[in-house]
Order: C-alpha cells, then structure tokens, then sequence
C-alpha cells in the first residue's frame, strides 16, 4: 500500500518514512517547499518510485491535501509546529488544528481508498497535575485553560500542549461526527519528548528540532543537565515503529461518543508509546569513559513519574529501546556528523 506522511522532512517523520519504507510500503511525502525534499530523495534513492515527494505550502488553507491524499491507503500525520517560541499561541494551534482537520476533511471527500489514519499527537496531550500515573484516559485541559485565561501571557509549554490538545481532540471528534460516512479509523500516537540519532537534514547543532536540542545541549552545555532536570522520553525508532505498527494491527472497532468513562472508551484507539521517567544526568553517566561530553554529577538527581504505556506494548507489539542504546546510537550520530566537543 501506499502511505501519505505529512511532514515528511521533520525529525520523527524521516524515520517514520524510513521504516516505513523498510517494511514495503511505499511512501508519499508532503514538505513546504520542494528544497525541504532534497535530502529526502538524497536519503531514500535506493527505494525508487516507492518514494515520492509532494509540495503542500501551507497547511492552513482549504483543501490543503486535496490532491496530496488522493489514492493513498494510509496518512501519517506528522506535521505540527513543535517550539516554544510563539508570541501568539494561535501560531501553534491554528497550523496544529488546522492542519489536521483538513487532512482529515480531504481524506474523507478525495481519498475513499484510505483504511486509516494516524496523528502524531503528544503526551502534551495527555498531562495534567496529577498524584497518579498517567495513561490513555488522560487530558490535558489545564493547558487549554491556561492558553484561553492568560492569552499570549500564558507559557511557552502551555501554548504547545494547547496546540496539540486541541488539535488531537478535533480529530477524535471529527471521528464521532462522521464515522458513519468513512471507511478509515483514527489511531493517535501519544509520544512524551522523543530523542534519539538525527537523520532528517541538520546543518549544525543551533538547527536541531525542539527535543533533539534538549539532548545535545544536556551533552555540551556546562550545568544544563541539572538546569533541564529530567522528564519522559521515548526513543525516535520505537515511535516510527509505532506509527507502522499502527497501520499493520487490527484495532478495536470505533464507535461513536465513546472515551467519556473508563469502560467507554476501550475502543478509541488513542496510544501512549514510551514516557518512561529520565534525567538527563543518566543520559551523561551512558557517555563513554574519556570523552569530553559534560559529567555533570554522576549518580545525582531522582527521576519523576512515568505514563501506563502497556497498551502500545499490548496492542502494538512495541518494544522500548534503553537509555544505554539510545544515547550509545545519538553519540556515534554526533560522531558522523563532527559535533563531537
Ligand atoms: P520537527 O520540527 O523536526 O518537525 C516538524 C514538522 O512539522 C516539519 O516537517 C515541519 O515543516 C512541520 N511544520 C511545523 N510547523 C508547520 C506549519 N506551521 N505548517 C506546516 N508544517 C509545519 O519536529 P518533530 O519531528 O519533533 O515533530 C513532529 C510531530 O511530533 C509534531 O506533531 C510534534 O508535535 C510531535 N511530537 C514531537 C515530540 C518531540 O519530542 N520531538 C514529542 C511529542 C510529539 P518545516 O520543516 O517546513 O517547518
């Protein structure tokens, strides 16, 4: 089959791509502009015409993926702006929202051919203040509220999980609306900060995405592991597998208005892939012996609380990859591309 990824040149997209690539399928991309494609088609040569690129500009404007979805079998959809530099918190929600309602409103009207669709949504999502752990029944309205009390005042994180709280929930309820009149089903991928090795195009460390500059800076930066503390996290591989996982598994069947009880909502097939606890001063004690990466204090510093992630293992099939591989593979990935200190 044939699988549209919004986004493709984003740094969980081009792994998404990659394994989906490796497991057969074959891949439409969307990028802004044709320039974000180059390295893509640099990247996935060896695949032939089982690799394609399509320029969608803006993914705000009507009808947006109109074209872009038509004779797919699956959406990926990746593409949401992920930084925490927004004045206006609309910046990030109407392209979050926007974005995904439309992709959602253009399969439903030019792709009959689609069996599903699948949103990388966020644990943004899903965290609020809470004594218990975490899991699939929850959501994040403190940051909704927070965003309509305090405007563009509010936090930087507010603003972010705003978008992808909103965003996740416009889909869940364009589902209900038109489930009746589709032949697709919504699955939601939930991923806490995703790290890992970098194969989408980077330049230089100052242009790394939002989570994957946490980790070099965590590296590199005098007294940042300590500053940034810790939080949950899910290496970039085992969220692509998730979102491939996601189009292979059967899922329970949707049926409309549910999620509003735990019982309810068995059946919304919304997915918390990783979100064990770290601190960034493990990621420093996995460094090799005699390297120049910052040591902070080794051994300090107590982790926080982690999600119920044993759906994705359940449903999906996922296996999680460790703090020793994941900062192993990112290491060498400095290594190749010279950014070692
Ligand atoms: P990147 O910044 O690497 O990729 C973001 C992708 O979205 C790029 O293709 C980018 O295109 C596109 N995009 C951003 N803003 C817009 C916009 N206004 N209009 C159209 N396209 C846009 O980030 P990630 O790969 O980390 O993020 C991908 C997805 O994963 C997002 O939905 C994000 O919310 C989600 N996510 C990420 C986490 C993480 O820790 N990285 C954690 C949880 C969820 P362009 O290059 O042209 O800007």
């Amino acid at each position: 089959g044939k699988v549209l990824v919004s986004g493709a040149n984003g740094f969980i997209a081009v792994w998404v791509v990659r394994k989906l690539l490796e497991a057969g399928f074959s891949v439409r991309g969307t990028v802004r502009s044709a320039d974000k494609g180059t390295h893509l088609t640099k990247l996935f040569a060896e695949y032939g015409d089982k690799f394609e690129l399509v320029v969608v500009p803006d993914i705000t404007k009507e009808g947006a993926f109109d074209e872009a979805v038509k004779g797919v079998d699956a959406i990926e959809h990746t593409a949401s702006p992920f930084h925490f530099n927004a004045e206006d918190p609309a910046e990030l929600s109407v392209p979050a929202i926007q974005g995904t309602v439309g992709i959602l409103e253009s399969a439903r009207k030019y792709a009959p051919s689609v069996k599903r669709i699948v949103i990388t949504s966020s644990c943004a999502a899903v965290m609020h203040a809470s004594t218990e752990p975490l899991d699939e029944f929850d959501w994040n309205d403190e940051s909704i509220q927070a965003v309509a009390e305090h405007g563009s005042k509010a936090t930087n994180a507010d603003k972010y999980r705003n978008s992808k709280t909103l965003a996740e929930r416009s889909a869940w309820q364009f589902l209900d609306k038109h489930v009746n009149e589709i032949g697709w089903d919504i699955a939601t991928m939930n991923p806490p900060l995703v790290l890992g090795p970098n194969i989408h195009e980077i330049t230089s460390p100052s242009a790394l995405n939002t989570s994957s500059k946490y980790m070099f800076d965590a590296f590199t930066k005098s007294g940042e592991a300590a500053r940034l503390g810790g939080g949950n996290w899910v290496d970039v591989r085992d969220l692509a597998d998730a979102h491939v996982l996601a189009l292979q598994k059967e899922l329970p069947k949707y049926t409309p208005l549910v999620g509003v009880s735990k019982e309810e909502g068995r059946n919304v097939n919304r997915f918390i892939i990783g979100g064990d606890p770290f601190i960034w001063q493990e990621w420093l004690d996995a460094a090799p012996a005699g390297s120049n990466y910052e040591k902070g204090t080794p051994g300090s510093g107590t982790r926080g609380r982690g999600y119920v992630n044993g759906k994705g293992k359940e449903v999906l099939g996922l296996k999680y990859k460790s703090v020793a591989e994941t900062a192993r593979d990112t290491l060498a990935d400095y290594e190749v591309k010279g950014w070692v200190p």
